[in-house]
């Protein structure tokens, strides 16, 4: 089918957004992201699970393909929950991989690319050259205990897994996650030993979820640098394991591998309710451990859009962040690695 009869077939059938990415252009000349290369650590593009990626209205999405194509975001984590099944909903490994073979689908139609190395990574968003895809599970309670089930996974192409998941899916034997009661005093040891498994694989090891004990654990066991693909730092000292966010300690023992924490757009009262406050925490982290431990990780991508800060609706206000941020006195090559530098550098660093 030609391009002319493939539009015409398209509009007729409701698929406009097919097309439409062809039309859009990158970020304005005028952002202070302008020929910046944009990676999130960490969202959840539950659309490229589906059988068609553009099937229905992603639009109210935080962030779908058009905008990732608009803002030159040339990577992202395609997220999955891997929690075990059992729960009520239907998460354990036959169907999260059956979520994974429609991801190669969509890949295979042209709408995004696997990375599976860094190498893949395109230096821009095109028609040409879709933006990269991450696939990225999150909760390791797919994996039944089963440490083999990790290189059928990087077999599948994928790259990144936090092994703890949240208090809302079962715990699993692995480790201590956060809101959870402890069991292990960190990671237990399977835990240990996926993680070894991981790293010699050439995973992007994710400590999101993890108590302060178990971030412990699995920073000790890492020669490369990990990452906390969402949440937010504290600004305190305090370690909380009931909240979701990273104390500076904690910060402390993910940068000391060489990695980084991602930081989300999540309201948490008052403190961190604007893009601004947003930005002044990006500051007061470089301040204290250095700008090349802090990235960009927006998590959720479902509406409507409670909880998250003010003046955040979808990664196309990414730039208003960036705006902010220069408010705040950081710099544009600072923008740069919180935007996606810093995460590129990691990903180049283990995906070989
Ligand atoms: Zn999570």
């Amino acid at each position: 089918m030609d391009r002319r009869t493939f539009l015409r077939a398209a509009s007729l059938v409701g698929l406009e957004l097919a097309f439409s990415l062809h039309s859009r252009p990158v970020q304005a000349n005028d952002s202070p992201l302008a020929g910046m290369r944009i990676a999130n650590a960490c969202t959840f593009p539950c659309w490229a699970f589906w059988p068609d990626p553009n099937y229905g209205d992603t639009s109210q999405y935080t962030m779908d393909l058009e905008k990732m194509h608009q803002i030159n975001m040339v990577v992202s984590s395609f997220a999955h929950v891997g929690a075990l099944s059992g729960c009520g909903e239907c998460f354990g490994y036959d169907y999260t991989v059956s979520k994974f073979y429609y991801a190669l689908d969509n890949a295979a139609k042209g709408h995004f690319q696997i990375i599976r190395r860094a190498a893949d990574i395109p230096d821009n968003v095109s028609p040409d050259s879709p933006p990269g895809a991450i696939f990225h599970i999150h909760g390791g309670g797919l994996l039944e205990n089963n440490p083999s089930r990790l290189d059928d996974l990087y077999g599948l192409g994928i790259r990144q897994i936090n092994l703890l998941d949240n208090q809302n899916y079962p715990p699993t034997d692995l480790g201590d996650c956060q809101g959870q009661a402890p069991r292990f005093s960190g990671m237990s040891d399977l835990g240990k030993q996926m993680v070894e498994r991981m790293e010699a694989l050439g995973m992007i090891v994710d400590v999101a979820h993890a108590t302060s004990a178990a971030l412990t654990d699995i920073c000790e066991i890492c020669t490369s640098p990990v990452i906390d693909s969402h949440t937010s730092p504290s600004l305190t000292d305090q370690v909380n394991d009931s909240y979701r966010q990273r104390s500076w300690y904690e910060i402390e023992q993910v940068a000391k591998t060489g990695g980084m924490i991602a930081t989300w757009p999540f309201r948490m009262g008052d403190h961190r309710a604007t893009l601004a406050s947003w930005a002044r925490e990006i500051k007061e982290t470089k301040d204290r451990i250095g700008i090349e431990h802090i990235g960009l990780g927006t998590d959720g991508v479902v509406p409507p859009y409670i909880g998250l800060v003010s003046g955040y609706s979808s990664i196309l206000n990414l730039a208003d962040l960036a705006q902010e941020m220069l408010n705040q006195g950081l710099s544009i090559e600072d923008i740069k690695a919180f935007m996606g530098g810093n995460y590129l550098r990691i990903l180049g660093e283990r995906l070989v």
